[in-house]
């Protein structure tokens, strides 16, 4: 249809010639043409290039239930939030809404720190805003790895010159307190994962932060798969920085990430030798923009994401009005209802220690004898649900699936579970 009406305008447009030939009643008609063929690909433009046919086009983006690690459905309050007028970074309404911001992630981490904010990005900007102002070029940093996150954040502080060690456990594992302190290095920082999406291992954090305080290091913890799912109390945990993402619990888009600094950390990084190395990201800019310093006026230094803050408002708004304390009760009896089911199932949890297991990403051992795409691309077919395989060390090894903030629930848990076992029924099984 659109092929023919684009001839028809061709036509139209090709005959007609110069404007100047034109009568005036014909004049209204071949401007309304002229327009059209701008739309419909340029066909009287002098570019070279045109745009494609598809993007002419509404896309039509299909409902889906998000049961992968992240992101996760955003309820249409979030989004409506989202949908609302563009204001300026800077408007008085705006401020307001950042400082509102501010004060959710103060709850939802458990702080009273000052320099509490939110980085214009996803949870890798957070994660490059914590690891580039904590440490200077040859400053020594700690990192436990137990899973991709560690190892990226290992590949980051090396970027900037750090002096890097780590600390490596197998997948599924985690760390003691012992461990940790046997490592006989005294880093500037050091780095742990909370919640380690690509195992699914949630890790024990207390005690860390007074083994890292008695060796004068800042203990940096990130929570972007866990904080809201699970118990972490950054003050009373002697946590110096920690940061999330507003995609997994927080059920917000993707694109904002909460990050908060205690006074330690701000003493040492506001009396640092060198400028971090991104001026996006650095500290002493974003907590003007933030309003988290003494100074009198907010100065423009990039043009926040005013949209996306008006979804994490609200995202926030949402777990205050639950609480935190209702949200990790039932993200952990959700997480332990899924697990019955799993191993009634037949189905193994990847973490044997029961107490270790995340409850927002479970990862379950790859079924033998199964090619885990064929497995997540069937329950992506037949029932429109994302899960998702391995990740790093985790590659090819387990099924992951995330339930998380209003994705947690036992109705997408007995979803899911059907989807399992429909899945096993009808994907190819080898002989193992
Ligand atoms: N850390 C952890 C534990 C994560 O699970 C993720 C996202 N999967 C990230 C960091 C990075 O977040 P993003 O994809 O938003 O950059």
């Amino acid at each position: 249809m659109l092929f023919y009406t684009v001839l028809i305008l061709f036509w139209g447009c090709t005959r007609t010639g110069s404007h100047t030939r034109l009568s005036a009643s014909f004049s209204v008609n071949i401007l309304t043409i002229a327009s059209v063929c701008q739309c419909a690909g340029s066909i009287m433009s002098s570019l070279s290039v045109l745009p494609v046919e598809c993007l002419l086009q509404p896309f039509p983006v299909p409902q889906r239930l998000m049961l992968g690690p992240g992101p996760s459905n955003v309820p249409a309050r979030i989004a409506a939030a989202g949908a609302q007028p563009m204001l300026g970074h800077l408007h008085t309404e705006t401020i307001e809404i950042m400082n509102q911001i501010k004060s959710g992630i103060q709850y939802a981490f458990q702080t009273r720190n000052r320099v509490t904010l939110a980085v214009s990005g996803p949870g890798h900007a957070a994660m490059e805003c914590a690891i580039f102002n904590s440490l200077e070029p040859g400053e020594s940093v700690l990192i436990a790895v137990n899973g991709i996150w560690g190892e990226r954040a290992a590949e980051i502080a090396e970027r900037i010159g750090a002096k890097v060690n780590t600390v490596v456990t197998s997948a599924g594992g985690y760390f003691t307190n012992e461990e940790i302190e046997q490592v006989h290095i005294m880093p500037v920082v050091f780095f742990l994962t909370h919640g380690e999406s690509s195992t699914g291992v949630v890790h024990p954090i207390d005690g860390i932060g007074d083994l890292c305080h008695k060796y004068n290091c800042l203990f940096l913890v990130d929570s972007v798969a866990a904080l809201g799912g699970t118990p972490i109390c950054m003050d009373e945990q002697g946590i110096d920085i920690m940061y999330t993402g507003s995609q997994k619990v927080l059920n917000a888009p993707p694109g904002t990430a909460p990050i908060s600094f205690s006074e330690r950390a701000c003493q040492k990084i506001f009396n640092r030798r060198t400028k971090p190395i991104s001026y996006f990201l650095d500290l002493s800019w974003l907590a003007n923009y933030w309003g988290c310093d003494d100074k009198p006026v907010r100065v423009y230094h990039h043009t926040g994401p005013v949209s996306s803050f008006y979804g994490l408002r609200e995202s926030l708004a949402i777990l205050a009005e639950t609480g935190l304390e209702n949200s990790w009760k039932r993200h952990k009896e959700v997480a332990e209802y899924f697990h019955k089911g799993l191993e009634e199932m037949g189905l193994k949890l990847f973490v044997q220690d029961k107490k270790a297991r995340l409850p927002t990403v479970t990862t379950i051992v790859a079924p033998p004898g199964y090619d885990w795409r064929e497995i997540t691309g069937y329950i992506m077919k037949t029932y429109n649900i994302e899960i998702s395989g391995g990740l790093g060390p985790s590659a090819g090894m387990v099924l992951r699936v995330g339930l998380m903030g209003c994705n947690s629930s036992k109705a997408n848990v007995d979803k899911v579970l059907e989807a399992l076992a429909e899945a096993l029924k009808h994907c190819h099984k080898s002989r193992v």
